[in-house]
């Protein structure tokens, strides 16, 4: 089945045309390790995940990297700033490895949280010194760089267009507002690829231009080329990398090797809090502990990503999370209920749902739709093993592991239910079993199963 996806550099859905008919080559922009990544980061994390999950389930194996950025990104997208490494270092009383190593950690812990299908390559941005100076090298050797007092620039007027992703669209106005006026570069759009180091900079390396260290944009080029080659298929991010981020990326490649890298730029829109953006000043970044604490499992807000498709806004709301925890529980529930049903459900009802829910996630992964699909298998009113092989496959794309236990209900019981259970709780310190397996079967009426173990006495909805 043909797989379409919308191409940031043409401005439109495309039909999928890997280079290599197997294996699809991959690169991912990865985390800045200076802080927690917060449930906006994961929004594009599940989008990675979710076209790597697609792919593989229309049969193609992948190689595909991502990097984790511990050097080199500055407090600005553009060249001002401090590099937040450095910066988030002096505030904890750490070195930059240290605070690199932690919150990596804290980040791989969360992505496996997720149930994120991993790249096959993770590379640390620090991993790849030489291969960064070594592409700077080139791109000054062929005219597309020159030396300023505080770094290489990148001059952007040698090229044929720049930019081609923004196409002056909003973005691009954007990214303009965010230059700063530096009287040595040539061009008010002219980025850093390599960045002299200041005298107390802790992360520098010896280069022809004395102790430096890499531009944030330069580590993906040269990692991208290093893991993947010159040509690759696809290059993801959100959409805030468009403007400046991966247009420069495409520009260092057209100055290095002749030509953009990637055939398909893709980019996921961004998680709104509240309607609104999500910044520290407003107090309401969250992460993922964040939303553990309030009862939301990291795979509650995997399927509230789905509610939306990934090009549009989505507003997160702990309502919505929390809704999302119930529809979870209901979607493992709905599992369990066709694996231990035994009518059966002709081969093509099957066929005909295997069908709607792979044309929805090759038409540029449409989960809303495909999780349509999903519910409908759900709810589905015979109660089939067959069915529940199904939603097994499909969870392959979604990977909620539908397969496990439903979390215990964190709908309120009303009250009536909860005094039987109270009730029976007292029958059953009186060891009065009869009155005990009366009430039970007077929840069950209420559509509440009842189980006892040794910790106590569990309650669902049937
Ligand atoms: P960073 O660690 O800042 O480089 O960001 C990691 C990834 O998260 C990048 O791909 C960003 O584009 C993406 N990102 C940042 N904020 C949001 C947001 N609010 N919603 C979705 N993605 C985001
Ligand atoms: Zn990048």
């Amino acid at each position: 089945m043909e797989i379409y996806f919308y191409n940031t550099l043409t401005h439109k859905k495309e039909e999928f045309k890997p280079i290599n008919e197997e294996k699809i080559k991959m690169y991912s922009c990865g985390p800045t390790v200076y802080s927690y990544a917060h449930i906006g980061n994961f929004r594009t994390y599940i989008f990675m995940d979710s076209l790597r999950r697609v792919l593989k389930y229309n049969g193609y194996k992948m190689k595909h990297v991502m990097n984790i950025t511990d050097v080199g990104h500055l407090t600005s997208d553009a060249d001002t700033g401090e590099d937040k490494m450095e910066k988030a270092a002096k505030k904890e009383g750490k070195n930059p490895r240290e605070i690199a190593e932690h919150y990596t950690n804290i980040f791989m812990k969360d992505i496996e949280n997720l149930n994120i299908d991993m790249p096959e390559i993770i590379t640390k941005a620090t991993d790849n010194i030489p291969q960064m100076l070594e592409m700077v090298q080139e791109i000054v050797k062929n005219g597309y760089g020159y030396e300023t007092s505080t770094g290489i620039y990148f001059d952007v007027s040698k090229l044929d267009k720049y930019p081609v992703l923004s196409n002056n669209s909003v973005e691009g106005q954007e990214a303009g507002a965010r230059i700063e006026v530096d009287s040595e570069k040539k061009n008010p759009y002219d980025f850093a690829i390599w960045i002299k180091a200041p005298e107390n900079h802790i992360m520098k390396w010896d280069s022809p231009w004395g102790k430096s260290y890499p531009g944030w944009h330069i580590e993906c080029s040269a990692m991208g080329r290093r893991y993947l080659g010159e040509n690759f298929d696809i290059h993801t991010g959100g959409v805030d990398h468009i403007p400046i981020h991966h247009e420069n990326e495409i520009a260092q490649c057209k100055g290095a090797f002749g030509h953009n890298p990637a055939s398909y730029w893709m980019h996921c829109e961004f998680l709104l809090v509240d309607g609104g953006k999500m910044s520290k000043s407003l107090g309401n970044i969250y992460t993922l502990d964040q939303l553990q604490e309030q009862g939301i499992e990291p795979l509650a807000y995997k399927l509230f990503c789905y509610s939306s498709h990934y090009r549009n806004k989505l507003n997160f709301t702990f309502e919505g999370a929390k809704a999302n925890q119930i529809s979870l529980n209901r979607l493992r529930q709905g599992y369990a209920n066709h694996k231990n049903g035994e009518e059966n459900v002709d081969e093509s009802t099957i066929k005909e749902f295997e069908k709607r829910f792979h044309q929805a996630i090759n038409d540029d992964l449409n989960m809303p739709l495909a999780m349509g699909v999903v519910w409908e298998v759900v709810r589905f009113e015979k109660k089939s093993p067959k069915l529940a092989e199904l939603l097994l496959k499909f969870d392959t794309v979604l990977g909620l592991k539908i397969d496990e236990n439903p979390q215990q209900q964190t709908e309120s019981i009303p009250e009536e239910v909860q005094k039987i259970i109270e009730e029976r709780n007292l029958a059953r310190k009186e060891k009065n079993w009869a009155e005990s397996d009366r009430l039970r079967d007077k929840l069950q009426e209420l559509g509440y199963t009842v189980k006892d173990t040794k910790e106590g006495t569990e309650i669902s909805k049937t």
